[in-house]
Order: C-alpha cells, then sequence, then structure tokens
C-alpha cells in the first residue's frame, strides 16, 4: 500500500518537464549531470540500506531527481544543499509534496558543517559534482563517527582509488585515509548514458561505514602529513620520500622512523599496508 508521501511524488512532473520548465540547461563549472531515471534514483538511494529515523544530508539536488528516490525510502528528514540558485525554485513542488520532511538550503556545501545542521542519527547521499568531490568526502572521513553511512557518486576513477588495495597502481593517499576509517564497498555502477548530459566517465556509488576505533589512532591530520609525503614522490624509497616531513624537528631521520615503526625504508609507500601507515603516524606523534 503507498503511502501519503508516495502519492504527492508519483504526483510530481517528470523531471524533464521540472528542466525546461525552470531551464536548468547543465553547468559544468558546477559538475551538472543529472539523473532523469526516477528507478535509477530510487535503487541509489536504497542502497543506502533502511534509512527509518535517519536524517539525510543530500548535496546538490538540482531538479530533485535523487531527492525523490531518497524521500520515498521514508527517512526522518532530508536537507539539501544547492549552490545554484535556479534549482532552488525548481524543488519547491517537492519540498511542498514532501509534507514537511524536505528541506533545501541554498549554499555551498565546502562550507557547511553537515554535524551542525542535522541531529544524529545523520547519513549523507549525493551525486556529487566532481569538481568537490573529493575535498567534500575527506572533510566528512575526518568525523566518520558521526554518521551512520555515506553514499556518494564518484567518477569511476576516483571509487577506484577510493576501494583499490596495497600494490596497486591506484592505491594512494585517497584509499588509505578512506580505508583506515571507514569500510567503503562499490555498491553501484552507472554508465554515462544514465545522466543528461552525458558525462566523459563512468560512475560509481560508494557507500562508506565507520569502522570501530579499536587502539591507539593518529591524528587525521598526522595521517594526511604522512601520505602526503610518502605518496608526493611514489617512485621514490621512503627514506627519500619522508624527507619531505621535515624530520630534524621532531629528533627524527627518516631511518629512525621507519626503524621505530617496524617500516623498511627502502619499501615505497604503495608497498605498505594501512597498518604501517598508523605506526608510522603514532610514531612521528611520538616524535621518534
Ligand atoms: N542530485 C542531482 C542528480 O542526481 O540529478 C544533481 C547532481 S549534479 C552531479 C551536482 C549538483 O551539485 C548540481 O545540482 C550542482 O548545482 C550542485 N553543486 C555543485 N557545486 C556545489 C557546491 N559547492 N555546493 C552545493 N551544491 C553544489
Amino acid at each position: 500500500m503507498s503511502s501519503a508521501l508516495d502519492t504527492a511524488l508519483d504526483a510530481l512532473p517528470p523531471l524533464r518537464e521540472v528542466i525546461a520548465e525552470h531551464e536548468l540547461a547543465a553547468r559544468k563549472s558546477l559538475g551538472q549531470n543529472f539523473l532523469l531515471d526516477l528507478n535509477l534514483t530510487a535503487k541509489i538511494a536504497r542502497s543506502a540500506g533502511d534509512l527509518t529515523d535517519v536524517n539525510i544530508l543530500e548535496v546538490g539536488p538540482g531538479p530533485g531527481g535523487l531527492t525523490r528516490g531518497i524521500l520515498r525510502t521514508a527517512p526522518a528528514s532530508v536537507t539539501a544543499i544547492e549552490k545554484d540558485s535556479r534549482c532552488i525554485a525548481a524543488l519547491q513542488p517537492l519540498v511542498e509534496a514532501s509534507g514537511g520532511r524536505l528541506k533545501i538550503v541554498e549554499a555551498d556545501a565546502l562550507e557547511i558543517d553537515a554535524i551542525a545542521l542535522l541531529p544524529a542519527p545523520r547519513a549523507i547521499i549525493a551525486n556529487l559534482p566532481y569538481n568537490v568531490a573529493t575535498p567534500l568526502l575527506l572533510g566528512w572521513l575526518r568525523h566518520i563517527q558521526e554518521f551512520r553511512s555515506l553514499t556518494l557518486m564518484f567518477q569511476r576513477e576516483v571509487a577506484e582509488r577510493i576501494t583499490a588495495r596495497p600494490g596497486s597502481k591506484d592505491f594512494g593517499r585517497l584509499a588509505i585515509i578512506a580505508q583506515w576509517v571507514s569500510r567503503p564497498t562499490r555498491v553501484v555502477e552507472l554508465p554515462p548514458q544514465a545522466f543528461t548530459p552525458p558525462p566523459k566517465v563512468h560512475s560509481t556509488v560508494v557507500d562508506f561505514r565507520a569502522l570501530p576505533r579499536d587502539g591507539a589512532q593518529p591524528k587525521f591530520e598526522t595521517m594526511e602529513r604522512l601520505t602526503a609525503a610518502a605518496f608526493g614522490q611514489r617512485r621514490k624509497m621512503l627514506r627519500q620520500s619522508l624527507k619531505s616531513l621535515g624530520l630534524s624537528t621532531y629528533g627524527l631521520t627518516p631511518e629512525t622512523l621507519c626503524a621505530t615503526a617496524g617500516v623498511e625504508p627502502t619499501a615505497r609507500a604503495e608497498e605498505l599496508d594501512i597498518p604501517a601507515f598508523v605506526r608510522l603516524a603514532l610514531t612521528l606523534e611520538a616524535g621518534g
């Protein structure tokens, strides 16, 4: 049996009409590639699991296709942050259909504090604007324990870097940071033709769940600095690449740092696993 919300959503015009009426010609500068197939947006929203009682943040609702899919999962609330003022008016019928569940905020998502904005339990679902996807992800991963889940669409190449295993060509900073704090899983793959206009690349939805924090953990900033140094010169051995950390101020050299952390100084960054990076970061914080 369909709910009053489903009935109200069913009565909304197709997304192509919304786009035509509000003249939402896609802007490349805002990473606008819209999803118009409501079966697909419902599938993406469902890939986040059971959202009952969860407060959802959506970044970049655009004409509202994914927002409609999220609302169909009957979460506690949806707060959608959109930078393009043209979309705000286009989303008003959806706000009305939502019966108080949907709130639109006109803002730059890079400047929004998702934790302050939404009560717990909170989750993020978004078809991200590709030009700001990585900085947004890193900002959320820093506080991943505050989120029930992140379900985010990226260019396939970025999803591959997030889920890469040690030793593979894609293994780097993004994989280490993401897999250190969470379990990222690829849940939906989409070809370019799924979007209007179609981008040049394939896309992948990745679902992130926080990992339990066992044992001593370094600060997020230390892991960022360490991985930046180690992968800044990814072909070089650690004894060379770690020099850029300015270790002498900590009374360390790359060799002593590696020795204390139980890591070979002749190894290359891509050969280390995540526990090895954690040991290096903890050693760095302890100053040797
Ligand atoms: N969610 C819609 C969909 O799936 O069809 C649109 C996704 S489109 C890839 C990205 C959306 O993010 C656009 O609506 C764009 O205007 C918006 N956007 C771009 N940069 C943004 C920012 N910094 N803050 C908030 N929204 C942004």
